[in-house]
């Protein structure tokens, strides 16, 4: 069997969607395939959260919402009545919930609301594929997907959630499953999230859990290129990688995988193909146990955009004592640093920007230390730089910071 995964650019029309039935069409192996939400359903659900969390007027977001998700459905189906039932009965639902009292868990929140993006998106594809006679069968993703309560980042139990998928899969009854990416439940049966962009996750934890032969990633480019090729028309295609080369990347912020991806596939041995859906005779890139990180050795360019700058300052030396109280304030806030620089008397720590906390972490590392900052940086990684390619991208620009190693060369950039 294989799994596949569509993102939510995959599924982002009726026309996308009738696309994924004709790649369906062409695939005679037993499959699992994992959808996120339509387009950019997340973002607004996270914009309908905070205002339902706010005691704020959400019309607005929910409308958009309904009418989009309305929309597709009837360009998808010819007879929608039925449909229509199931569909009303997910937003209903919505509706409902978002109009009893907010609790005080703002991650529990979330994971509530936000989680209703890759419920409908998944309810319409099935139905749709169904009515055309691409025949499959709907799972809940919370009936399988067991994790712990850690709302928004919720960890995967393993061992859990390979007992339930074995009793809900069983391609002796249907070929074709199809799930939720990004959301699972708790002990309690309370909805939980993996994290943003935690589909590919999701994928990977259940080619993992089922023995895979492969686990196809279907995006809007043809594979993971040395830059993104929305950004840089001269981008080139990796052809083959490393799953620790493809982690590498996703952790310095390259776009293309979620940086938990790679590990379940290593460990099995299962290759991860990406591939286009817009371009079906392209080969894609593959993910595997190969011997070289590489091919073909290219530089590649990772571009980290709002990024801020902390530099600390204090009396006393920089030593263990205070990395270890800069570090439990930057664990508090949940916020990783990407980038870190000692003197004597200084330490610079670059991150991404987040409105949600900055405030309170500035608070936080200003009742003990003194701290300058600036925002709106950007940081770019040179994975295999040479020094050509160095001055290309940095000439004419101002460096706040720069470091290198063998392989990775880092610039934090004021634009
Ligand atoms: N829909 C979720 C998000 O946009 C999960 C995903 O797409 O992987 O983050
Ligand atoms: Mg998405």
């Amino acid at each position: 069997m294989k799994v596949y995964k569509f993102g939510g650019a995959s599924v982002k029309s009726a026309i996308a969607i009738k696309n994924i039935a004709n790649i369906l069409h062409t695939e005679s192996s037993d499959l699992v395939i994992v959808i996120s939400a339509i387009d950019k359903t997340t973002n607004v659900l996270e914009k309908l959260l905070l205002k339902y969390f706010n005691h704020q007027n959400f019309d607005d977001e929910f409308n958009f919402i309904y009418n989009f998700h309305i929309q597709i459905i009837n360009n998808l189906f010819t007879d929608k009545e039925d449909f229509m039932k199931i569909f009303k009965k997910i937003t209903d639902s919505l509706y409902k919930y978002l109009n009893t009292k907010s609790s005080d868990n703002f991650d529990k929140e979330y994971d509530a609301i936000v989680s209703y993006g890759e419920i409908m998106s998944t309810q319409i594809i099935s139905e749709y594929l169904n009515s055309i006679s691409i025949k499959n069968k709907w799972i809940d993703a919370r009936k399988i997907i067991k994790t712990n309560n850690n709302y928004r980042a919720a960890d995967i139990d393993f061992n859990i959630t390979s007992q339930k998928l074995k009793e809900k899969i069983d391609f002796i009854k249907h070929k074709i499953f199809i799930t939720q990416g990004f959301i699972g439940s708790d002990n309690d049966q309370i909805t939980t999230t993996l994290g943003r962009e935690g589909s590919d996750y999701t994928a990977s934890v259940i080619a993992n859990l089922l023995s895979a032969e492969n686990l196809t990633l279907w995006k809007d480019v043809a594979g993971i290129y040395n830059a993104d090729p929305k950004f840089k028309t001269s981008a080139t295609k990796i052809e083959k990688i490393s799953y620790r080369e493809a982690t590498e990347l996703a952790y310095f912020g390259a776009k293309i995988i979620h940086q938990k991806t790679a590990k379940p596939l290593m460990d099995k041995n299962i290759p991860l193909t990406i591939r286009s859906f817009n371009n079906l005779v392209e080969t894609g890139t593959t993910v595997s146990n190969f011997n070289e990180k590489i091919f073909p050795v290219v530089p590649i360019y990772i571009f980290n955009k709002n990024q801020t700058l902390i530099t600390i300052s204090s009396n006393d030396f920089i030593d263990e004592y205070i990395f270890e109280k800069v570090f439990s304030i930057f664990r508090k806030f949940k916020t990783r640093i990407n980038l870190l620089q000692n003197s004597a008397l200084n330490l610079s720590l670059c991150f991404d920007y987040n409105p949600n906390n900055f405030e309170n972490l500035l608070i936080d590392l200003n009742q003990k230390f003194k701290v300058r900052y600036n925002s709106g940086l950007t940081l770019l990684t040179i994975r295999h730089y040479t020094e050509k390619t160095i001055n290309n991208c940095t000439k004419d620009k101002k460096i706040l910071l720069e470091q290198k190693n063998r392989l990775n060369a880092f610039f934090l950039i004021e634009d």
